[in-house]
């Protein structure tokens, strides 16, 4: 892990897509996510994905404090558990999508910790 890989709560690149086909959601992350799936869920053809909103994943939210939450985490999609903080996805979503996600911070500013 490098010194400038942020915490992930304020971070959040890799929660952003234009994609609504970003999050996979598979039979088991389903059933994990119970209550939770009916609205943060959706099927596009026979496949299942987490919804999206405002170009990220639907249960990312922003805090008033400026913080990325994922308001599932316990419960979130093994494609998320496989991405580990500060590994070659991580820098790569750093690399492509870091500035997109802090534009969408309430206040805009930038912390690197
Ligand atoms: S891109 Fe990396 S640092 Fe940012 S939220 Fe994802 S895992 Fe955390
Ligand atoms: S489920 Fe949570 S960790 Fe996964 S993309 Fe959505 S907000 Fe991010």
């Amino acid at each position: 892990m490098t010194t400038s890989t942020p915490e992930c709560l304020h971070c959040g690149a890799c929660c952003f897509s234009p994609s609504e086909r970003y999050v996979p959601v598979t039979g088991d992350d389903h059933l994990r996510l119970g209550d939770e799936a009916e609205s943060l869920t959706q099927f596009l053809g026979n496949r299942c994905f987490m919804r999206m909103a405002d170009n990220h994943c639907a249960a990312l939210t922003p805090t008033t404090d400026g913080r990325f939450v994922c308001r599932i985490y316990a419960l979130r999609p093994e494609v998320c558990r496989a991405l580990t903080r500060g590994g070659a996805s991580c820098l790569a979503e750093l690399s492509s999508k870091a500035e997109q996600a802090q534009r969408a911070r309430p206040g805009h500013f930038f912390v690197v910790v």
